[in-house]
């Protein structure tokens, strides 16, 4: 049939074993939405790896289609935003976790989800940043908010070979900062000077419990790791710099202390991709098609097909992944 399409499908037994099939749908099979979306592009991000291995419960809905983020053409809308053949995109807001996601040929979703694919971008670039980048930036603007600029010192970034990370090193350095670039693949320091680190920092050195308070080394730092790599960034930053933290790729937990706080008044920038409100979805958009070299954007980037999505999902949790995943659904 014409309109049939591709996708992934995790499924759940009885006993909450988790399977990972590809099936054929139809656009009856979809879910409530009030635009119908051809799906051109989308990525693996961790929090793909996570739900396609069950290593985290992101799915939250059974069965689902997984897949956070999402460029293509609208084919169909009742949402007066959108008529067909607007090209757009789509981070977040569940999409993956509670609603049928992007890994399909096609995806129903609410028009106030979606943002105008940026006209500096194909649907492919666009995924080549996807959620993973969309953060970065969000991260680079809370810096900005909290008043910081480059001359004010270094930036530290963690989980710098992964995407976020990689997205981080490039944004910042692009817009001047000295970066320290936080990875525990030293093979990969050409790769992250080539995107602009300045320094290389073996993640070692933070990753083990800590003081409260350490030698000031960097006035701000985009977190992507958590854990004592977050509480380490904290005690060694310097006064009235702020961190902005994202990620939990070493632990959800957060052993610190008020000490960075309350005796160098620095900030923790809290950043969440997924609800992010619209104003501030387009404000990263457009920013990232200002400030994101795309040049350094081809070189973090690896291009793949629908097959090799599950793959890919479980390279990401076990941190074999460099850089950005666009997958190519063409
Ligand atoms: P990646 O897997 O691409 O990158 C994570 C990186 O973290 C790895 O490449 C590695 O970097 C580092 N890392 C992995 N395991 C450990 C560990 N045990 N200890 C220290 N460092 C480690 O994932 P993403 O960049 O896509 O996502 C990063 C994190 O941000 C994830 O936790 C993800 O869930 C979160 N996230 C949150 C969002 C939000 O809205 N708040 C949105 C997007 C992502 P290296 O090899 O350089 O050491």
């Amino acid at each position: 049939m014409a309109d049939e399409f591709k996708a992934i499908l995790i499924s759940r037994d009885e006993a909450k074993v988790q399977s990972v099939d590809v099936v054929t749908l139809t656009p009856d099979d979809l879910m409530d939405g009030d635009v119908d979306i051809a799906v051109e592009a989308t990525t693996v991000n961790y929090k793909d790896g996570l739900a396609i291995t069950g290593r985290s419960p992101v799915v939250r809905r059974w069965p689902m289609i997984p897949g956070i983020d999402l460029a293509g053409t609208v084919i169909r809308s009742r949402n007066e935003a959108w008529t067909p053949g607007d090209r757009v995109v789509l981070n977040g807001w569940g999409v993956g976790e509670v609603h049928y996601g992007a890994y399909a040929g096609r995806a129903r979703l609410k028009g106030e989800w979606l943002v105008p694919l940026p006209q500096a971008f194909t649907p492919l670039q666009a995924m080549a940043i996807g959620t993973a980048g969309y953060t970065a930036m969000l991260c680079v603007l809370a810096l900005e908010r909290a008043g910081l600029v480059p001359s004010h010192g270094p930036v530290i970034v963690t989980g710098a070979a992964g995407g976020v990370g990689s997205v981080a090193v490039a944004l910042l350095a692009r817009l001047g900062w000295h970066v320290v670039a936080s990875t525990g693949r030293p093979q990969e320091a050409d790769y992250l000077k080539g995107l602009g680190a300045a320094e290389i920092l073996d993640r070692a050195e933070l990753s083990e419990p800590g003081k409260p308070l350490g030698k000031e080394r960097w006035i701000a730092g985009v977190d992507a790791v958590g854990s004592h790599t977050l509480a380490n960034v904290l005690a060694q930053t310097s006064r009235g710099g702020a961190v902005a933290a994202c990620g939990l790729a070493q632990g959800m937990d957060l052993p610190t202390s008020v000490a960075p706080f309350i005796l160098r008044g620095v900030s923790l920038l809290g950043v969440d991709s997924v609800m992010a409100p619209r104003a501030l979805r387009l404000e990263a958009w457009d920013r990232l098609a200002r400030d994101l070299d795309p040049a350094r954007l081809d070189a973090m980037t690896t291009r793949i097909g629908f097959d090799e999505i599950v793959e890919t999902a479980h390279a990401i949790v076990d941190g074999r992944v460099r850089g950005r995943v666009a997958v190519d659904m063409a």
